[in-house]
């Protein structure tokens, strides 16, 4: 199966602001995920690989297409789904997606209905199919925006904070569908949600103010803290004393107590104890790090 192989991607807007610095990753079929905050430069990587945004330099391979100079051939393999995407509110679903099937090429009416048919069901909304845009939810609205992505079967579809605004039982059920798609294609998530990359993505990276900090497996990630992370609760009080002094990665109130997680190389003792780390706690102490 081909992999798209980004090699040291970097875009700086003409404001000055370098979005991508050097970005390198080699990304195997599967959903892989792009961790960092907002401002990371998640968007532009985005839309670096959809093609509507040239990089300064670097190079793009997927398989045996050259993706900077091989547009056109890079968008007939390609699935977009952008953060926002405007919709037809007021004409029905089937229309919309004959509309878009046509200017993705799929020209005889045939086997346009059948593709339109086969993938509204795939993502559960066949029986609705006679609706207008305007009366669905947020998850509704998302799974119909991987159908039209997936209209021209791509080998690269790209996901673009797709998770913002689902509840939890439609996030669940769009992930379902992003990881059936997984098994065929190279599925890329960018998020800044910790937990979408833990209940999907085999490989992921994290980005920070337009580098990648690490690549690789959420496990191996989690690993490298192993004997280094402790946690204590504390008092209000005497939070600034304990930011001074430790490593303090993460704080979360309990029963409106801070309880903090520490870097640390040694047991700190006073009070703290050893705790084995999540995929957050990786996050953090890599962007606490940088
Ligand atoms: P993310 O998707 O991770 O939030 P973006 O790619 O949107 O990150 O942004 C990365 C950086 O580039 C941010 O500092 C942002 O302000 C800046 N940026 C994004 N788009 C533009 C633009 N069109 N012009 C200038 N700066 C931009």
């Amino acid at each position: 199966m081909e992999k798209l192989i980004l090699t040291k991607v970097s875009k700086t807007y003409g404001n000055g602001i370098a979005a991508l610095t050097n970005i390198s990753l080699k990304i195997p079929c599967g959903v892989f995920g792009l961790l960092g905050p907002n401002g990371a430069g998640k968007s532009t990587l985005m839309r670096i690989l959809a093609t509507l945004q040239e990089p300064d330099g670097g190079t793009i391979q997927l398989g045996e297409i050259n993706a900077l100079t091989q547009k056109l051939a890079l968008r007939k393999r390609l699935g977009y789904l952008p953060q926002q995407f405007g919709v037809y509110p007021k004409i029905s679903l089937e229309t919309l997606m004959h509309h878009l099937a046509i200017l993705k090429g799929l020209a005889k009416r045939k086997e346009r209905q059948a593709r339109i048919d086969f993938l509204l069901q795939r993502v559960n909304l066949y029986e609705v199919r006679q609706q207008s845009l305007a009366s669905f939810s947020g998850g509704m609205k998302q799974r119909f925006g991987i159908a039209q992505a997936l209209l021209n079967e791509p080998k690269l579809l790209i996901v673009d904070e797709p998770t913002a605004g689902l509840d939890p039982v439609e996030r669940n059920r769009f992930f379902n569908l992003l990881s059936e798609v997984g098994e065929r294609s190279i599925v890329i998530l960018s998020t800044h949600i910790v937990a979408d990359i833990q209940a999907l993505c085999a490989g992921m990276a994290i980005l920070y103010q337009g580098r990648v900090l690490v690549q690789g497996n959420p496990l191996a990630l989690m690993e490298k803290l192993k004997g280094q992370l402790y946690e204590k609760k504390i008092k209000k009080a005497e939070r600034e004393q304990y930011h001074l002094n430790y490593q303090v990665i993460h704080e979360r109130l309990f029963l409106g107590e801070p309880i903090i997680r520490v870097l640390s190389a040694e047991h700190p003792r006073n009070g703290f104890v050893p705790v084995a780390a999540n995929l957050a706690d990786s996050y953090l102490a890599q962007i606490n790090q940088a």
